[in-house]
């Protein structure tokens, strides 16, 4: 029996830990919920631990799909989820962020470490240079984004940012508000929000 596919796929980037506040493990599972349960795929690095490990167990139980991708190296460390719906096992950090990637409609920043932003950035950047034009959006839970926005603010006013470039990343602190309109803008229908009926 084959399953219907995925209504969408959103590629998130948070941290391989949880952070101190709980409302980052709380903001991290309502977009897994959100997603599993407007019958959507999580496609995210594959980990277990954190944000990364909450987010994707929130999705599995709210029915949706998880596609986890890590390099060797990572999975050598047991870092790897294994009961992700499907687990690719790729050789380098290259590798793994091209296939994120390519497999997601829409990207999604929660808050995480160097290694979130690096993912972010890196997304970011291949969109001005317009190697993709697929949404992004960055979850700004507890106000954590605020100094990077204030310091990519700064990076406008002294002449090395365009406005246009900062609109490309979709900042809010509601998770529902924030999905919806990744998936709308990414050219998909909108899914109901099942919460408000
Ligand atoms: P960070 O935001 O620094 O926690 O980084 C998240 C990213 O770091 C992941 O996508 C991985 O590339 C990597 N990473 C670091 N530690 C782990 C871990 N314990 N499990 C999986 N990925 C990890």
């Amino acid at each position: 029996m084959t399953s219907a596919p995925p209504a969408f796929s959103v590629g998130v980037y948070c941290g391989s830990r949880s952070g101190v506040a709980e409302s980052f493990e709380v903001a991290a599972r309502a977009v897994g919920h959100w997603i599993g349960r407007h019958g959507g795929q999580l496609v995210y690095g594959g980990g277990q631990s954190g944000l990364m490990g909450v987010v994707a167990d929130a999705t599995l139980a709210a029915g949706g799909r998880v596609v986890g991708v890590i390099p060797h190296a990572m999975v050598e460390k047991e870092w790897a989820k294994r009961d992700c719906t499907e687990l690719h096992i790729v050789d380098s950090m290259h590798e793994r962020k091209a296939m994120m990637a390519r497999r997601a409609d829409a990207f999604l920043a929660l808050p995480g470490g160097i290694g979130t932003f690096e993912e972010l950035f890196e997304v970011w950047t291949w969109r001005q240079l317009g190697y993709h034009d697929k949404p992004l959006g960055l979850l700004d839970v507890e106000g954590y984004y605020q100094p990077l926005l204030q310091f990519l603010g700064g990076s406008v006013t002294h002449g090395f940012m365009s406005d246009w470039q900062m609109d490309l990343l979709k900042v809010e602190r509601d998770v529902p508000r924030l999905l919806q309109t990744l998936v709308q803008a990414a050219g998909l229908p909108a899914p109901v929000d099942l919460s408000q009926i």
